[in-house]
C-alpha cells in the first residue's frame, strides 16, 4: 500500500467542502478533498442559489434567531465577489443582483406594517410600479412588490470557480474511514493507497452520517427534511421572488429562481411551501398543483409550451427537536475529526470561520505548513450536471 499524507483531509465536494478547501489552503494549510460522485451533485446544485438576509424567516411579522444569524451574509458574499473576502469569488456570475417578495393583494396590514418597521429598515423596500422588473410589469398584477437585499448565485459558476482555484487537490474517490479508538487512523483509497492527515473534516451532507461510524463523533445526529421541487423550462421571463399570501404568511407560498438552460431557454425552479407540500405526491399530481398555483399568482404568464419535471431532494442538517429547521451552521469536533453541516449555502462563510477558529484554538492548534504532503494518484473530481440538465437534457 502506498501511503500519502496531508495536514487536512476533507470529505465531500459540495459548497461546504470546496469553500473549506479554499479557505484552509488560503490560510496556508496543506488540505486535500475527496468527492465520491461529482462536485455540487447533491444539495448544492439542488439549491436555489439565494444568498439571503433572512427576511424569509421573518414573514410571520417578527424577527427570529434564523433571520438575525443570516442578516449580514449578503454583504459577506458581496465582499468575496469583490475579491476582498477570505475566499476569492472575483467576477463570479450572479443570476440576479435583486430578490423580490410579492403579495397577492391579501396580505394583512400587520405584516405589511412589519415590513415597514424599524427592525427591517434598510433590509426591505416597497417598490412603486415604475420600478417593477419585467415579470411584474403587467396590469393584471395587483399585489405589492418589495425588494430585498438578497442576491442569487449561479451555483455551477460558484462550484467551478472554487474548484478551478484548487484543481490539483480535489480527487474523485470514496475513501474508507479507518478508525482506532474513536480517532481516524487513515483513509483507505483506491489503487492500494492510503492518506494520513492531522485532521479529517466530514463535509459530506447526507453522506456524513455513515462516515461518522466508529469515530468519537458517532453520536452527532443528522436529520433530513425532504422536499420535492418543481422545474419548468421554456421561453420564460426571469423571476427571483418569494410569493407570500395570507394563506401561508409565515412561509413563502412559492420561492422562485430562474436558471439558464443550455439551449437558451430558461428554467423556473420552484421551492418554498409548494416543495414541502409536494413531498409524497406523484410528480404528475405536484405538477398539476404547481400549474394551478402559477395560474393564480401569475395569470398573465403563458406557460402552454413549458416542459415540466420535479426533483426529490433531502436537506441534510444536524438533528433538531421535532425535526425543526436549524438556525446556525453546525460544527462539532472530537479527537482528530470535525463534522460540518452549513444548513444553508448562505452560511458557509460562517462555517469556514468556525473551522479556522477551531484549528487555531488553544487546545487544538494546528500550525499551517506550506510544505506539501505526498498526494495520491487518483483521477480529479468533475463538476456535476444541474438538476434541469439531468431532467431536460
Ligand atoms: C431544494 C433546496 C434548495 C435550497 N436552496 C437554498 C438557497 O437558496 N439558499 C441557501 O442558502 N441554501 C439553500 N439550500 C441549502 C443548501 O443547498 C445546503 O445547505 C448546502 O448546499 C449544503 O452543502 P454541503 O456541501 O454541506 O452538502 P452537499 O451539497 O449535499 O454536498 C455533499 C457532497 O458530499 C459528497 N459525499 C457524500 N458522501 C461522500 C463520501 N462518503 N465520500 C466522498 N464524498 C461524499 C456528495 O456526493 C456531495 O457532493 C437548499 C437546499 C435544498 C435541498
Amino acid at each position: 500500500m502506498t501511503q500519502h499524507s496531508a495536514q487536512i483531509a476533507i470529505i465531500g465536494g459540495g459548497i461546504s467542502g470546496l469553500w473549506l478547501l479554499n479557505s484552509l489552503r488560503n490560510a496556508g494549510y496543506d488540505a486535500v478533498l475527496f468527492e465520491k460522485n461529482t462536485l455540487g451533485s447533491q444539495q448544492t446544485f439542488a439549491s436555489q442559489g439565494m444568498i439571503h438576509g433572512g427576511i424569509k424567516y421573518a414573514l410571520g411579522g417578527f424577527t427570529t434567531p434564523a433571520s438575525e444569524t443570516i442578516a449580514d451574509m449578503p454583504s459577506v458574499w458581496r465582499n468575496c465577489i469583490a475579491g476582498q473576502g477570505p475566499v476569492d469569488l472575483k467576477n463570479l456570475n450572479l443570476l440576479s443582483e435583486d430578490y423580490y417578495l410579492f403579495s397577492d393583494g391579501s396580505l394583512s396590514s400587520k405584516v405589511t406594517g412589519f415590513f415597514a418597521s424599524k427592525s427591517l429598515r434598510g433590509r426591505i423596500n416597497a417598490l412603486s410600479r415604475t420600478d417593477y422588473p419585467e415579470v411584474f410589469a403587467n396590469r393584471e398584477f395587483n399585489g405589492s412588490l418589495y425588494q430585498l437585499q438578497d442576491i442569487v448565485i449561479d451555483t455551477p459558476a460558484l462550484i467551478s470557480k472554487l474548484s478551478q482555484q484548487q484543481t490539483n487537490y480535489i480527487y474523485h474517490a470514496e475513501p474508507q474511514v479507518v478508525t482506532d479508538n474513536g480517532e481516524v487512523s487513515y483513509l483507505q483509497l483506491p489503487r492500494d493507497q492510503s492518506l494520513k492527515a492531522d485532521r479529517y473534516i466530514f463535509a459530506a451532507g447526507a453522506g456524513n452520517a455513515p462516515l461518522l461510524s466508529g469515530t468519537a463523533l458517532e453520536k452527532s445526529q443528522m436529520q433530513t427534511r425532504p422536499l420535492q421541487q418543481v422545474m419548468l423550462k421554456g421561453q420564460l421571463p426571469s423571476i427571483y421572488a418569494h410569493a407570500v399570501s395570507l394563506k401561508t404568511v409565515a412561509k413563502p407560498r412559492i420561492t422562485f429562481s430562474t436558471h439558464p438552460a443550455l439551449d437558451g431557454d430558461k428554467v423556473w425552479y420552484l421551492g418554498g411551501n409548494l416543495a414541502e407540500q409536494g413531498v409524497g405526491m406523484t410528480a404528475g399530481k405536484l405538477i398539476d398543483f404547481a400549474q394551478r398555483e402559477l395560474r393564480d399568482l401569475l395569470p398573465w404568464i403563458d406557460l402552454t409550451n413549458a416542459e415540466w419535471a420535479t426533483l426529490n431532494i433531502d436537506r441534510a442538517e444536524p438533528a433538531q427537536k421535532e425535526n425543526n429547521r436549524p438556525d446556525h451552521p453546525f460544527l462539532k469536533c472530537a479527537g482528530n475529526c470535525l463534522v460540518a453541516w452549513p444548513t444553508k449555502l448562505t452560511l458557509v462563510p460562517m462555517l469556514a470561520d468556525m473551522v479556522l477558529d477551531e484549528l487555531t484554538g488553544p487546545n487544538t492548534t494546528l500550525v499551517p505548513q506550506a510544505q506539501q504532503g505526498s498526494y495520491p494518484d487518483l483521477p480529479l473530481a468533475q463538476i456535476a450536471k444541474t438538476p434541469w440538465e439531468n431532467s431536460f437534457g
